[in-house]
């Protein structure tokens, strides 16, 4: 069993589709990591008991509408770091 954050699921599948649409910004792991971090901090957590392990979580996650407020987030997370990467701060 496990504690799956669907919020944490919804910020990473926002991010791919922002990140798709937006092939100037940098999508490095750095960057990425920073994005969802940032999003995830402003969203409230959205915890199911994951009984069948993480596929099983992700198939009903995709079931599930993602909220609007997720998607909002995340591309104020894009904008934001892609403004100002950390990669580049710490050379
Ligand atoms: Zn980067």
């Amino acid at each position: 069993m496990e504690l799956v954050n669907y919020t944490l699921l919804w910020v990473w599948e926002a991010l791919d589709k922002v990140l798709k649409e937006k092939k100037e910004i940098c999508s490095c792991e750095q960057c990425r990591y920073d994005m969802a971090c940032l999003a995830v901090n402003n969203l409230k957590p959205n915890y199911v008991v994951n009984r069948q392990g993480g596929v099983y979580a992700r198939t009903k996650m995709l079931s599930q509408q993602m909220p609007t407020d997720v998607l909002t987030e995340v591309v104020k997370a894009v904008d934001k770091v892609s403004k100002n990467p950390y990669h580049f701060r710490e050379d």
